[in-house]
């Protein structure tokens, strides 16, 4: 492939190929790794200006200050900062934020008086976009609704003023009293709806603090909400210096990524709104009711710690490139022990004949073994079949009939012609399962990136005849019974999905509001039900081509369906995380486990 390229090197460079041809190109949205935390700071308070921001400059933090004129603002310049302060917070970085002139709440229980409030809102917007305009502060998008009162009929008035970010309070969740909330969910939560995880108050402890931040994972953000540090106007949701301090060093050593609220552009789309932003506070409403909120603090994933990763992708490609993360050999030389026969034909696609490779233990078989089929990743635009060699020889040593195939590429034709394929090559190997020495009641399946996508397909939409296609074995079943997904999307419907261009592409160039029933049809998780076999999940928490979000959605649908699944979420791990020799060797030992499980190797 690289003929005049140091061997030594030609891994190197496909893992790298790998990682670029497999990059979303344009404006994607960054992946949402875990410990990413936005600091807010209401009220125009003074000790923002004398105590916060030194400590924030000291980490270089990132946060949004939410400016009001209310109560004394205008006199009490012990309590309150000037404009001429607020102005060098904002030239000193950080984000200056709309909390209404009269720090004016939405929160009257009658509806004529809110009705009134609403009317007002527009004006209290503008005085403080007019003051920041007279201090060279750009025009708010992010706001925070005073006393954390909200109502959706503010919505098209914040659009309009150009709001994008609209913070709310811990509560409906959890009472005001509490300081308690949820981290923001991307997708589910409603942009001008955002809830804070965690509100400080003078008798927060160290504890009530992690609880707020060690809930930014799992594809969610925590939101926190400050007010004076101390408070000497609104002494009952201050908080002390020497806390502040503790806390702030708690973020700064555990390497949080601290931003401001308009920082959330970068991970998600703030036009992107949910169908029903309702959903998702009842549904934790409910939790909390039950009890159950484990699913929100804690890890679905089953594996347990892995191998040391890293920070971000190009840290782990350069440690590739410097040879300190040894990398599989992509090249293994076949052992004599597995037979492998070359381009079979499994089936046709546009008019052209479909091959695989197959590999056989040589060993005499006594039963019929299960077979595996493995799919390349590539963006369903490259890769290659022999990409999975490696795995191909692996795991026939193990004992296992594995196919690793080829299908059309997006070059060639959309979706679902790859699903279609996939499904043909299953429908060939249970087909010529005698001759093979198959079981054909025992067909597994496995795919990195675009693979794991389909592989996923195989698994959870063996029931939707539309996808079976017409390569060829017509009338055979191409339902299989154990899926590995390596780090594939699972739900294109999501923002990940409807502004990836990758996507895009893959479902013929047409975009979601264009045709929302294509995005539906190709996201596996619209095919999962209680019924489908059992999943293997494995994703790194740093993958910045298909987020970690991705993969925990997953797991929290077949947990909540009772599939059986395995999940191993690999902390400080990248996309392609497998091209690794010491990832790889754990993941491929994992799924041994998992096919010797669910197919009785
Ligand atoms: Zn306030």
């Amino acid at each position: 492939m690289f003929p005049n390229i140091n061997r030594r090197l030609a891994p190197v460079l496909c893992l790298l190929a790998v990682v670029f041809l497999t990059s979303t190109p344009g404006q994607a949205l960054e992946a949402i790794t875990d410990r990413i935390v936005v600091l807010t700071f209401d009220d125009s308070v003074k000790s923002h200006y004398t105590v916060v921001r030194p400590i924030l400059k000291k980490h270089g933090f990132g946060a949004t200050f939410f400016i009001t004129e209310g109560w004394d603002f205008a006199t009490n310049k012990e309590h309150y900062m000037t404009w001429e302060q607020i102005a060098e917070l904002h030239r000193d970085g950080f984000e200056i934020g709309n909390h209404t002139r009269d720090h004016k709440g939405l929160n009257a229980k009658n509806p004529e008086a809110l009705k009134k409030q609403l009317a007002q809102l527009p004006e209290q917007l503008e005085a403080i976009n007019r003051r920041c305009e007279e201090h060279g502060i750009p025009r708010p998008v992010s706001y925070a609704y005073p006393g954390n009162g909200t109502h959706p009929d503010a919505y098209p008035i914040l659009k309009a003023a150009g709001i994008k970010f609209a913070r709310r309070g811990g509560a409906p969740e959890f009472e005001y009293t509490e300081g308690k909330g949820f981290a923001y969910e991307p997708g589910a939560d409603h942009p001008l709806l955002l809830p804070t995880a965690g509100d400080a108050r003078p008798a927060w402890e160290f504890k009530d603090f992690k609880r707020a931040v060690d809930q930014a994972k799992f594809g969610r953000i925590s939101i926190l909400q400050f007010h004076g540090v101390p408070d000497i106007a609104h002494p009952w949701v201050a908080t002390k210096k020497e806390e502040f301090e503790k806390f702030m060093a708690y973020l700064f050593e555990n390497h949080f990524k601290v931003i401001a609220l308009r920082d959330l552009e970068k991970y998600v789309d703030p036009d992107a709104i949910p169908e029903n932003p309702e959903a998702i506070i009842k549904e934790r409403q409910k939790a909390v009711a039950d009890g159950k909120l484990e699913p929100y603090f804690k890890s679905l994933a089953t594996e347990g710690e892995g191998p040391p990763g890293f920070p971000n992708t190009l840290a782990a490609k350069t440690a590739a490139l410097l040879k300190l993360m040894p990398i599989v050999d992509l090249q293994l030389k076949t052992p004599e022990d597995v037979e492998l026969r070359k381009g079979i034909v499994y089936g046709r696609g546009s008019g052209r004949e479909l091959e695989l490779d197959l590999y056989t233990p040589r060993k005499e078989k006594e039963k019929p073994v299960p077979g595996l089929i493995f799919i390349h990743g590539g963006a369903w635009r490259g890769g290659k079949r022999s990409d999975y060699h490696y795995y191909g020889v692996k795991f026939a040593e193990a004992g296992y009939v594995v196919a690793t195939i080829s299908y059309r590429l997006l070059k060639e034709a959309p979706f679902p012609a790859a699903v279609e394929d996939a499904k043909c090559a299953v429908r060939w190997m249970r087909s010529h399962a005698a001759e093979l020495g198959v079981d054909p009641d025992r067909i597994g399946v496995a795919g990195g990136s675009a693979g794991g996508h389909l592989a996923m397909m195989l698994g959870f939409s063996s029931d939707v005849p539309e996808l079976e296609g017409n390569g060829g074995h017509a009338g055979i079943s191409s339902r299989v019974q154990a899926v590995v997904n390596l780090y594939g999307p699972a739900d294109l419907t999501t923002p990940f999905g409807i502004h990836s261009r990758l996507v895009k592409d893959f479902l013929g160039g047409r975009t979601f509001d264009q045709a929302p029933e294509v995005y539906r049809q190709a996201s596996p998780l619209s095919h999962l039900t209680p019924d489908d076999p059992p999943v293997f999940i494995i994703h790194g928490t740093i993958d910045d081509t298909v987020p970690i979000a991705q993969a925990d959605l997953l797991a929290n649908r077949l947990q909540e369906l009772e599939i059986p699944f395995r999940y191993d979420r690999l902390e400080g791990w990248p996309h392609a995380l497998d091209i690794a020799k010491v990832t790889n060797d754990r993941v491929r030992k994992a799924m041994l486990e998992f096919f010797a499980e669910h197919l009785g190797q």
